[in-house]
């Protein structure tokens, strides 16, 4: 793997949260993984698995010292995000790595018009930009998103727009700083399916106009197959397995994975009915000790309630962490 090439590389992260004296859960455990210049990294898993917190991770924005305490390391041109200050990761947000939410309400502020947040994201990183020129920048942003009626929008609070024009107005602050990485996290969920398609275009033209590298969170796999190049497979705070997007559909290898695309429709096949993932994905509070999964596997063995397998790497951009996808490797 070229390393010019990484833009993110996360290493051996864990996150635990101290719920009181007594009691830490393991939201997210050795978690390694990078993100390359210009490509759409899908994060898919269940809710409960791990994703957001990783995310969240990223730009520190889980409640440090009281209640989340990450360890590892998320590397971001040379730089511990981790452990860097937080003069040195305020000039990172919003900057170099924006962030998407599900809900574009809770990330606008009621109070201000459209117009006012964006131009106020415009001098954070540029105090002495003349109001003029901050209009302007505010002003392109909302054409990029292709907005009709920008002057309108411009000068509209929030809570007059639709959930899809919010969401293009989160997109067009995301993007107006021009950032390395921005992470989306279930961006889409919250919309009407007409609307999301849409919203995936947008993200996906802009993407290839810009360059920006983008991990993109879902539990849907229509939507990932639309937008990554790679998907990274989680379930209880672990990796399963992570690959090109293509081939992780194609040849899933760990039972988790192939339930996710066993109990998906697919337009164009005509399977007769949808396999099921039998129980639930368990709490934070009850995760189950050895491989997550094992409570609810069908092909769950001895070994898989002692301890968590190791990484099978099947080729250099394909890997899993089951203790059958080595055995599948060894019988050839
Ligand atoms: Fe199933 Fe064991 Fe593989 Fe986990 S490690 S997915 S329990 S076979």
């Amino acid at each position: 793997m070229d390393n010019q090439n990484v833009i993110l590389r996360v290493e051996d992260l864990s996150v635990d949260f101290r719920v009181n004296r007594k009691t830490t859960l393991h939201a997210v455990r050795d978690l390694s993984f990078e993100v390359r210049q210009g490509e759409t990294l899908g994060i898919l898993g269940e809710s409960g698995c791990g994703k957001s917190v990783t995310c969240m991770s990223i730009l520190r924005l889980l409640p440090e010292k009281t209640t989340a305490f990450p360890t590892g390391r998320i590397l971001f041109q040379d730089k511990n995000l981790l452990t860097c200050s937080y003069r040195e990761l305020k000039e990172i947000r919003g900057k170099d790595i924006s962030m998407i939410f599900q809900e574009p309400m809770t990330s606008l502020n009621p109070l201000f018009t459209i117009g006012d947040q964006l131009m106020e994201i415009v001098r954070v990183h540029d105090p002495h930009i003349h109001k003029a020129d901050a209009r302007e920048a505010a002003m392109n942003a909302i054409e990029k998103v292709r907005i009709p009626n920008p002057e309108r929008i411009f000068a509209s609070y929030p809570f007059t727009l639709s959930g899809g024009m919010q969401q293009r107005v989160m997109i067009a602050m995301a993007l107006l700083n021009k950032p390395k990485l921005l992470i989306c996290d279930e961006p889409t969920t919250a919309l009407d399916v007409t609307i999301q398609a849409q919203v995936l275009d947008l993200m996906n033209r802009l993407k290839e106009e810009s360059g920006t590298s983008i991990i993109f969170v879902t539990h849907d796999l229509g939507v990932i197959s639309e937008m990554a190049d790679r998907v990274m497979v989680m379930y209880g705070g672990r990796k399963c397995e992570e690959g090109p997007m293509t081939e992780v559909f194609s040849q899933p290898l760990h039972p988790y994975t192939k339930g996710l695309i066993g109990s998906h429709p697919n337009q164009e096949e005509t399977r007769s009915r949808l396999v099921t993932i039998p129980g639930s994905v368990p709490s934070l509070a009850d995760m189950p000790k050895g491989c997550p999964f094992h409570n609810r596997c069908e092909a769950a063995m001895e070994c898989c309630k002692q301890e968590f397998p190791k990484e099978t790497v099947i080729h250099a951009e394909h890997k899993a962490f089951c203790y059958l996808c080595g055995e599948e490797e060894s019988n050839g």
